[in-house]
C-alpha cells in the first residue's frame, strides 16, 4: 500500500517513519511512503503556495491551484475504490481506529497537510474525499496529523504486524468490546520484576492458569475502560437491545453476550 503525503515541509518526515513497526513495514515493501513537496507544483519564481484570505483577517491560506495540480498529477487516474484523498484539518471528522482500518484497505492514500490559517475551502469541497481531524485542538500544520494517520493505518496493513502483535487484542479493536462502535480498551500489562518498590503484579498473572488469566484480563480491560473512557461503554448503537454497560456485574454481562454473538 502507498501513502502519499503532500506538504510544504518534506523534511519534517525524516524521523517519524524510521522506527519500529512502520520502519519494518517500509523495509518489507508492504508499505511505501512518498513525501511530495507542494512547491513542486508552483509556477512562479518564489514558488508561492499561499495567499491572503478574501474578506481580510490575519494569516495566509494555502492556494487551491498547486494542491489540485499536485493531487491530479500524483493520482492521475483516481479510482474511488482504490484511492483516497484525505485533507488533515481541525475542522474534520474525528479520526478513530475504524478510520485507520478503513484507510489501510486502500491501495493508495494521499494526505494533504495544511499550514498557516488553513487551506482554501474548495480543496475540502472538490478535491479531498474526506476531511479528518486527529483531535480537538489546533496544530500549526497537518504534518504531525498525517504522521499519526499513516502510523495508525500502516500497522493495520495485512502482514505488517506479526501474530503476537495481533491488532485483535488491542484498544478499540478488542473482541471483548464487540457490539460497541469502538470496542473497549486493552487490559493493563505488566512485566518483570514481579515486585517493584513494593507494588506487586496481580497474582493471577504469575500462575499458569490461562483461563483465569483471560478472565482477569477481560475484567481488568473493562474496569480500565470504565475508569478512563466511560464514553466508549456509553456508545452503544441505538439498534442494540442491551442497555449500556455501567457498574453492575449484570450490565457487564451484556458486553460478554455481545462479544459472543
Ligand atoms: N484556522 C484553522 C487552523 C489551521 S492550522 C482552524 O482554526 O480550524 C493549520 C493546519 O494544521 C490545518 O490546515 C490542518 O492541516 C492542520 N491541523 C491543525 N489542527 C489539526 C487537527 N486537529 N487535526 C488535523 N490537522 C490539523
Amino acid at each position: 500500500m502507498i501513502f502519499h503525503v503532500l506538504t510544504i515541509f518534506p523534511e519534517f518526515f525524516r524521523g517519524p517513519f524510521e522506527h519500529g513497526v512502520v520502519a519494518r513495514a517500509l523495509k518489507s515493501g508492504l508499505v511505501e511512503i512518498r513525501i511530495h513537496n507542494l512547491r513542486d507544483w508552483t509556477h512562479d519564481f518564489h514558488r508561492t503556495v499561499d495567499d491572503r484570505p478574501f474578506g481580510g483577517g490575519a494569516g495566509m491560506v494555502l492556494k487551491p491551484e498547486p494542491l489540485f495540480d499536485a493531487v491530479e498529477s500524483i493520482l492521475p487516474a483516481r479510482d474511488p475504490a482504490r484511492h483516497r484523498v484525505v485533507l488533515l484539518s481541525a475542522q474534520g471528522r474525528l479520526f478513530a481506529q475504524p478510520d485507520a482500518r478503513r484507510l489501510a484497505g486502500y491501495e493508495e492514500v494521499l494526505l494533504i497537510c495544511g499550514r498557516y490559517e488553513g487551506v482554501d475551502e474548495r480543496v475540502s469541497q472538490h478535491l479531498a474525499d474526506e476531511e479528518l481531524s486527529i483531535g480537538n485542538y489546533v496544530l500549526s500544520g497537518g504534518e504531525l496529523a498525517a504522521a499519526v494517520v499513516v502510523d495508525a493505518a500502516a500497522r493495520l496493513v495485512p502482514g505488517v504486524l506479526g501474530n503476537e502483535e495481533s491488532p485483535e487484542m488491542e484498544s478499540f479493536s478488542s473482541p471483548e468490546g464487540a457490539g460497541l462502535p469502538l470496542g473497549i480498551l486493552d487490559c493493563p500489562h505488566y512485566t518483570r520484576p514481579a515486585e517493584f518498590r513494593g507494588w506487586r503484579v496481580p497474582d493471577v498473572l504469575l500462575g499458569g492458569n490461562h483461563a483465569e488469566i483471560r478472565k482477569w484480563r477481560y475484567q481488568a480491560a473493562l474496569d480500565k475502560t470504565r475508569r478512563m473512557r466511560p464514553d466508549l461503554l456509553d456508545a452503544v448503537p441505538s439498534s442494540a437491545s442491551a442497555s449500556a454497560p455501567g457498574g453492575s456485574p449484570a450490565e457487564c454481562d451484556n458486553i460478554e453476550k455481545r462479544s459472543e454473538e
